[in-house]
């Protein structure tokens, strides 16, 4: 059985906070940039920012996502795995990478770094929740939901060992896990 998770953020924060990231995204971009998701804590996020994005940049958004692993159960490796490769072309386009969380910043990093190899006209980072006092590697966050402290979240795409993605909610999982 799961354990028992206390609620940081609860559904109507997040989407308060999806509207508001989803406003200042169209408010900065004459057009829908090529939104690329980090597999699979980026999901369901990424699935609501884009239904909250300017109805008159449904028809043209292009989305896509990369796989990146840096974590063994809640203990960061620091070894950045990048699995597979976009399908889509963004040279020349503007990239909006979207990410659950950034901690150490080595996973952006890298994608950072990935992406920028395909020469996209602009990068800009969109995380829902940002731990800046955990960052070992400087990333440059246009867009962020909430700034959290360092604490091991769960919920809304973000797991444990595979449990808890599908939370409507973000928090925390208490003791016994
Ligand atoms: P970073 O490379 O910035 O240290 O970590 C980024 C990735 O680590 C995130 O995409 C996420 O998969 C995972 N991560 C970092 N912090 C947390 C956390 O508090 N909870 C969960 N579930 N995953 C985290
Ligand atoms: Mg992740």
């Amino acid at each position: 059985m799961a354990a028992a998770v206390r609620v940081l953020f609860d559904e109507a924060a997040i989407d308060g906070r999806v509207a508001a990231l989803a406003a200042q995204i169209a408010a900065d971009h004459d057009e829908p940039p090529v939104i690329v998701g980090i597999r699979n804590g980026a999901v369901p996020f990424m699935m609501d920012l884009l239904r909250a994005l300017p109805a008159r940049w449904h028809p043209d958004l292009v989305f896509d996502f990369l796989d990146a692993t840096s974590y063994a159960g809640s203990r960061s490796t620091g070894d950045i795995r990048l699995a597979g490769d976009l399908v889509v072309g963004v040279e020349g386009r503007e990239v909006l990478v979207v990410d659950g969380i950034v901690d150490t910043g080595r996973t952006m990093e890298a994608v950072l770094n990935h992406l920028r190899g395909k020469k996209p006209s602009q990068v800009r980072v969109c995380t829902l929740l940002d731990k800046p006092s955990r960052r070992a590697v400087p990333v440059p966050v246009a867009y962020r939901g909430f700034e959290v402290e360092d604490l091991f979240v769960v919920g809304y795409g973000m797991d444990l060992d595979q449990r808890y993605r599908g939370l409507r909610h973000i928090g925390v999982v208490e003791d016994g896990a």
